[in-house]
C-alpha cells in the first residue's frame, strides 16, 4: 500500500495528534486526580494528626501572676491570668488555698465577662478551663499578717515584702508528692508582671519558669518578694547581693564580713551555691513593733536583722543553709516526713557550727563560743524532754505520727540538731573527715526517693554496726544521746536559767496558740537559788539511778531545777508519769505566764 493520497495523510495525522491529545488527556487527568487523592490524602493524614493532637496532647496550663503592691494597708491584689493551650484538654484546674489569708474578687473570661464563681471545697478552688482560653482570676491575698515570732510579710510607706506561699495561688499538684514526681514538669510555665509605686524597685528578682518543676515552684514559694526604695551595699561577695534601707546607717564592714564569710563558709560545706542570693536586712524592730520574716528560700532571704544580736546571725545563716542546700539538691525527698527532722537538724547544726567562720571582732562582740551554744541547746532537750517525756519523747523517725507542732518545732530544733552532732562526733572518732553525713547527703541527693535518709547517711559514716546502734538508740527510741561532754562549756547559772526560760517560752508559744491554758513554767533566779540549796534534802528520784549521777554531774543547777519540779510534783501526790503532770502541777498556781 504505497501512495495514499493527501487527504488520507492529514486524516491519519489528525485521527494521530487526536489520539495523542486524548492520551495526554488522560494522563493529564490521571495527574489530576492523583494529584487529588494525594492532597486528600495529606489531608486527612493531617486531620488525623491535628484530631490525635487534640486527643492525645494535654499541654499544661500557663500561669501569669500580675500582682499590685500597694505602700498601705497589707494585702496585695493579684490577677492570675490562667491560659490553657489549643492542645491541652477541656479541665478544671484545682488551686489550693490552704491557709492563706486570699479573698476571691472576680473570675473572667477573656471577652472580660465572668465565668461564675470557682468552686470551692476543702479548701480547694477549682475552675473550669476550655481549650485555648485564658482564664482571669482576681483576689486580694493579705501579706502583712501576724505570726508565731513577729510578721509574716509587711508593707510600709517604705517597702513590700512577702513570700510566695503567701501571695499565690497554685496547682494543687504542686503540694503533692510521690516518688520521681518532683521531676515532672507542673505547670507550662510561670511567670510575673509587677506593678508598684511610684520610686519603688523591685529588689528580688523573678524570672519567667518554663515548665517548673518542684524545685522551682517550692522556691517561689520560700522566697521573699521585696520592693521598695532600697540600697545595695557594695563589696558582697560573688553571687551575692545584699540590700538596706536606704537612709538606715551605712552598713559597717564587719558586717558586710559577716555576710560574706557566712556565703564562703557554705560555698565550701555544700560544694557549690545559688546562681544568685540575695539578703535583704530589713530595720531591726523598734518599741512595738515586731520582727518580720518576708521569706526565706534558695534565691533569698528578707527579715528584720539586728548585727549586734547573735540569734539574728544564727537565722541568717540557718536560712542560707536551707539555701545552699536546696540548690545543691533541689527534690522534694529532704523536705518530706520523716528525713524533715534529719534535714532541719543539719540546718540547725551547721546554724550554731557556721558562727565560728564570722570575723574575728564580731565573734568576740557577740560573745560566741560555738560549744556553748551546743551545751545550751543540749540543757534545753534535757530540761524539756525529762519535764514532759508523753509530750517530747517521739523517736524520730516517728516524726509522721507526731501530732502538735510544738512537739515538731522541738524535735527539728532542739533534738534533731543534736542527732546530728552526735553522729558526726561519732564520726570523727572513727577517723572519718568531718561533715561526711552532709557531704554523702549533697552528693547523693537525687537519689534518695525513700524516705530514710538518715539511716543511709548514717551507715556512709559510722558503717554497718555502729549506725545499727546509733540507729535503734536514737532514731528509732529516744534514749537520751550521750553529750556529757559538753559539761566544759556550761555558762554561768545565770545565762543557763536564761536558755532553760527560753525554750520553755517558745515552745510553750506553740501549745498555747492550741491550747490557752496550757502554762509556761518560766522560773525565777532566786527559785534556782532556792531549789539548789534545798537539793540535798528534797531528793527524788525521778530518773534512772544512772542518768541522774551523769545529768547531776553534768549540770547542777538544771538538775537542781528538775529535783525540784518533781519534788513538788511528789508533795502534790502527782504521779511522774502522767500525761497530764504539767497542767496538774500548776492547776492552783496564779505565778505562770
Ligand atoms: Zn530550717
Amino acid at each position: 500500500m504505497s501512495g495514499l493520497s493527501g487527504a488520507g495523510v492529514d486524516y491519519m495525522a489528525k485521527n494521530k495528534s487526536k489520539s495523542k491529545s486524548k492520551s495526554k488527556n488522560r494522563r493529564q487527568g490521571f495527574r489530576l486526580s492523583a494529584r487529588v487523592i494525594i492532597i486528600a490524602c495529606i489531608a486527612a493524614v493531617l486531620a488525623l494528626a491535628l484530631s490525635a493532637c487534640f486527643i492525645f496532647i494535654d499541654k499544661l496550663p500557663g500561669y501569669i501572676y500580675n500582682v499590685t503592691i500597694p505602700d498601705t494597708g497589707s494585702a496585695l491584689i493579684v490577677t492570675l491570668e490562667i491560659s490553657n493551650p489549643l492542645f491541652s484538654k477541656t479541665r478544671a484546674v484545682s488551686l489550693l488555698l490552704g491557709d492563706k489569708d486570699i479573698v476571691i474578687a472576680a473570675c473572667n473570661n477573656a471577652a472580660g465577662r465572668p465565668t461564675g464563681d470557682p468552686l470551692l471545697d476543702d479548701g480547694v478552688l477549682y475552675i473550669m478551663t476550655g481549650r485555648g482560653s485564658t482564664t482571669y482570676l482576681t483576689y486580694t491575698a493579705e501579706v502583712a499578717t501576724p505570726g508565731k515570732h513577729g510578721n509574716r510579710g509587711d508593707i510600709s510607706g517604705d517597702y513590700a515584702v512577702f513570700d510566695g506561699e503567701q501571695a499565690l495561688l497554685l496547682p494543687t499538684d504542686c503540694y503533692s508528692y510521690k516518688p520521681g514526681f518532683d521531676r515532672a514538669s507542673l505547670m507550662g510555665e510561670v511567670r510575673f508582671a509587677f506593678y508598684l509605686p511610684d520610686g519603688w524597685e523591685q529588689i528580688t528578682p523573678r524570672d519567667p519558669v518554663v515548665k517548673p518543676q518542684w524545685s522551682d515552684i517550692y522556691a517561689i514559694t520560700q522566697d521573699a518578694f521585696v520592693f521598695g526604695k532600697f540600697t545595695k551595699v557594695s563589696g558582697t561577695a560573688p553571687g551575692l547581693d545584699a540590700y538596706f534601707l536606704s537612709g538606715a546607717d551605712p552598713v559597717s564592714t564587719e558586717v558586710l564580713d559577716g555576710f560574706n564569710s557566712l556565703y564562703t563558709y557554705y560555698s565550701q560545706l555544700i560544694g557549690s551555691a545559688p546562681e544568685l542570693y540575695s539578703i535583704i536586712a530589713l530595720p531591726k524592730p523598734g518599741a512595738g513593733t515586731p520582727q518580720v520574716i518576708g521569706g526565706a528560700g534558695r534565691g533569698s532571704v528578707a527579715a528584720s536583722f539586728n548585727q549586734d544580736l547573735r540569734r539574728d546571725w544564727q537565722l541568717l545563716s540557718h536560712r542560707m543553709f536551707h539555701a545552699f542546700f536546696d540548690s545543691a539538691v533541689p527534690f522534694a525527698s529532704f523536705h518530706m516526713a520523716t528525713n524533715t527532722w534529719f534535714y532541719e537538724g543539719m540546718a540547725t547544726y551547721y546554724e550554731n557550727m557556721s558562727m565560728d567562720a564570722l570575723p574575728g571582732s564580731l565573734k568576740t562582740r557577740l560573745d560566741i563560743d560555738v560549744n556553748r551554744q551546743m551545751a545550751l541547746l543540749f540543757n534545753n532537750y534535757l530540761y524539756m524532754r525529762i519535764k514532759d517525756t508523753a509530750a517530747f519523747g517521739f523517736p524520730p523517725m516517728r516524726e509522721d505520727d507526731i501530732q502538735a507542732d510544738a512537739a515538731i518545732e522541738f524535735l527539728h530544733y532542739t533534738t534533731a540538731p543534736l542527732l546530728v552532732k552526735l553522729l558526726e562526733d561519732t564520726a570523727r572518732k572513727k577517723g572519718v573527715p568531718p561533715d561526711s553525713a552532709l557531704r554523702f547527703c549533697v552528693n547523693n541527693g537525687d537519689s534518695f526517693d525513700e524516705r530514710f535518709i538518715a539511716f543511709e547517711a548514717a551507715i556512709e559514716v559510722l558503717g554497718e554496726d555502729d549506725a545499727q546502734i546509733y540507729c535503734e538508740s536514737y532514731l528509732l527510741s529516744i534514749d537520751v544521746p550521750p553529750l556529757w561532754d559538753l559539761k566544759a562549756y556550761q555558762p554561768s547559772d545565770k545565762d543557763i536559767l536564761d536558755g532553760l526560760n527560753d525554750i520553755e517560752y517558745v515552745i510553750g508559744s506553740w501549745f498555747k496558740s492550741i491550747d490557752e491554758s496550757y502554762p509556761i513554767d518560766t522560773v525565777t533566779y532566786e527559785q534556782l537559788q532556792d531549789a539548789m540549796a534545798n537539793l540535798n534534802n528534797n531528793r527524788v528520784l525521778f530518773l534512772s539511778v544512772g542518768t541522774s549521777v551523769k545529768l547531776e554531774d553534768y549540770c547542777l543547777p538544771l538538775y537542781a531545777l528538775l529535783n525540784d519540779y518533781y519534788y513538788r510534783a511528789k508533795q502534790k501526790g502527782i504521779s511522774y508519769d502522767d500525761p497530764d503532770l504539767r497542767y496538774k502541777m500548776f492547776a492552783d498556781e496564779t505565778n505562770i505566764e
